[in-house]
Order: structure tokens, then C-alpha cells, then sequence
């Protein structure tokens, strides 16, 4: 009963719109990598394909046709961090994590090395503005995070939860909104644990009309929601929940928690 009057402090919950993109595959050559933070393998990435690049929210994604091992063409997801028509650079930060072909490929990349990406497809963009945001995740999202953060405006309020696994791990975003960050360290083998982010959010106030995206390990994600639908009574319709891999399995994500 207590949860239910409390969910009823919130708002109509934002409109979601679908922008299409015309699909297409881009043949690009990499124009630089550079050592992010330790766990942040930057690399910018550069062609005539780009011109008409597009991607309408901080959270699409694009897909990297990569080498496998046995030679056989392997996708993975990763989020335009950045990108500039004029300049026809897209820039996409490649999680430093044990193995699998994107990182590997990501180590490796030398400039002008070449990679095809697909998309993005379609991007899911809030109608309207919304005031408050809080943003959690883990070393993956932080891509999506930190574009999110620095496209808001003034007078927006951000708050941004994050895992990594350690302090020289943080990143800097510039943003004309007001920002409130907070980090969270652990070592990348706990990648799909939840404790920590989780009791860094008790730390943080929300209010009705915040909008809460969340991206991590799937299982983190996944726990992150219960403890905002249980016990922050945040509504469902007030968040978007994605888990952006699953420890232990390769190329996995889930795109919609209410089924995992
Ligand atoms: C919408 C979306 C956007 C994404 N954007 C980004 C992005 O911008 N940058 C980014 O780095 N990732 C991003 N990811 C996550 C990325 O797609 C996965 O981490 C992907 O599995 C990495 O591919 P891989 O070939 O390196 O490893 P895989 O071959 O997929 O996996 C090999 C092994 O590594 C493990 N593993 C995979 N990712 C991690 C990790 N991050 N930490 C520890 N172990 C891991 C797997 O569980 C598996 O055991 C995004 C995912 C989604 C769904």
C-alpha cells in the first residue's frame, strides 16, 4: 500500500519516440586509439561512409563486424560515443576486459586498420524534456552515460552511478547541466555483482519525475531494477533497464529486463 501512494507521486511517465535509420554497412579505417584510462581502449575511426552518419540518442548502438577465431565474421555492439559529419570521425570506447574478439581487435588496432559497422538501426528518443535524471551502470554504459551527460542542458540535474574498477578508471564529462557523479570500485571479476552500485544508490535522493536509465552485466542490471521498483518505488514506466552483456557468455545482452 505504502509503495503504491508513493508511486502515485509520480507523473505521467515520458513518451518514448522510434527514429529509423536506413541501414547500411560502413567501410572505415581507424584514425587513432588511444588508452582512454586503463580500461578504456578509445579508438576513432574515420571514412567517406560517414558523411551521412546519424544517431539520435546517447544510448543507440552500432554493430562492429569483427574477425572470430576460427575466420568466420562475428558483431558486437557498441555505442557512437561520439561522432562529427563534418569531420567524418565516429568515436567508440572499447571496454578493456579479459578476451573476446571486439577487445582483441580493439588491442590490436593500429591506424588504418579497417572496420565495418552496421546501423545504428533505430534510435529511442524521449519526447519532450525531462528535468531529472539518474543514470547507473558499469564500465559499458559508461559511453552512453557520459554522451547522455554531456548533451543535457541547463537547468537539467544529472546524477550518474558507475562501476569501475578503480579511481584512475573515472571519467570527466563537460556538460552545461548539473551534475552530480558518483563511482563505485571493484575489481572486473565482479562485474556481475550488484552489492556495490546498489548501496551507493542509497545514498542518492529520487525524486518523483526522475528518469532512470540503467545499463550494466545483466545480472547487476537486473538487481539494480528490483531495488528501484521494491525499494526506491520508482515505476517501471519511469525507467529504461538494459543489461549490456552477461558474464560468462559470449556476445549476450538483454534488451528488455522484464524477461530475464
Ligand atoms: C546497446 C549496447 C551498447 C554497448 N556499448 C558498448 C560500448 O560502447 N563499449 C563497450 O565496451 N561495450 C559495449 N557494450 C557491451 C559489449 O557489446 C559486450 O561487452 C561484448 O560482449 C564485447 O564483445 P567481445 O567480443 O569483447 O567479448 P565476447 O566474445 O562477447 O565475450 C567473451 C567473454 O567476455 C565476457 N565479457 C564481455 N564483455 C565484458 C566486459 N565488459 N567485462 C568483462 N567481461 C566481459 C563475456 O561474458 C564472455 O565470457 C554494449 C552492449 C549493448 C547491448
Amino acid at each position: 500500500m505504502q509503495n503504491l501512494i508513493q508511486e502515485q507521486a509520480w507523473p505521467p511517465a515520458p513518451v518514448y519516440e522510434t527514429v529509423r535509420h536506413p541501414m547500411r554497412r560502413r567501410s572505415l579505417s581507424v584514425a587513432a586509439v588511444d588508452y582512454l584510462t586503463p580500461h578504456t581502449i578509445r579508438i576513432t575511426l574515420t571514412g567517406p561512409d560517414l558523411t551521412d552518419f546519424t544517431s539520435a540518442s546517447a544510448d543507440d548502438h552500432v554493430k562492429v563486424f569483427l574477425p572470430g577465431a576460427d575466420g568466420v565474421e562475428v558483431r558486437r555492439d557498441y555505442t557512437p560515443r561520439r561522432y562529427s559529419q563534418e569531420e567524418a570521425t565516429l568515436v567508440l570506447d572499447f571496454v578493456n576486459h579479459q578476451a573476446g574478439p571486439a577487445v582483441t581487435w580493439a588491442r590490436a588496432a593500429r591506424v588504418g586498420a579497417p572496420l565495418d559497422i552496421g546501423g545504428p538501426k533505430g534510435s529511442r528518443v524521449i519526447a519532450g524534456t525531462v528535468a531529472q535524471w539518474l543514470l547507473v551502470g558499469d564500465e559499458t554504459a559508461l559511453p552512453a552515460i557520459a554522451r547522455r551527460v554531456e548533451e543535457l542542458p541547463a537547468p537539467v540535474t544529472v546524477t550518474t552511478v558507475v562501476a569501475v574498477p578503480g579511481p584512475e578508471d573515472e571519467q570527466n564529462f563537460a556538460t552545461a547541466a548539473s551534475h552530480d557523479a558518483h563511482w563505485v570500485h571493484r575489481p572486473m571479476a565482479q562485474a556481475d555483482q550488484a552489492q556495490a552500485l546498489v548501496a551507493a544508490l542509497g545514498e542518492v535522493s529520487i525524486a518523483p519525475g526522475t528518469f532512470v536509465w540503467v545499463g550494466a552485466e545483466a545480472h547487476v542490471a537486473r538487481a539494480v531494477r528490483q531495488y528501484l521498483l521494491k525499494e526506491r518505488c520508482v515505476p517501471a514506466r519511469w525507467m529504461k533497464v538494459a543489461g549490456y552483456w552477461i558474464m560468462g557468455q559470449e556476445n549476450a545482452a538483454v534488451r528488455d529486463m522484464a524477461d530475464f
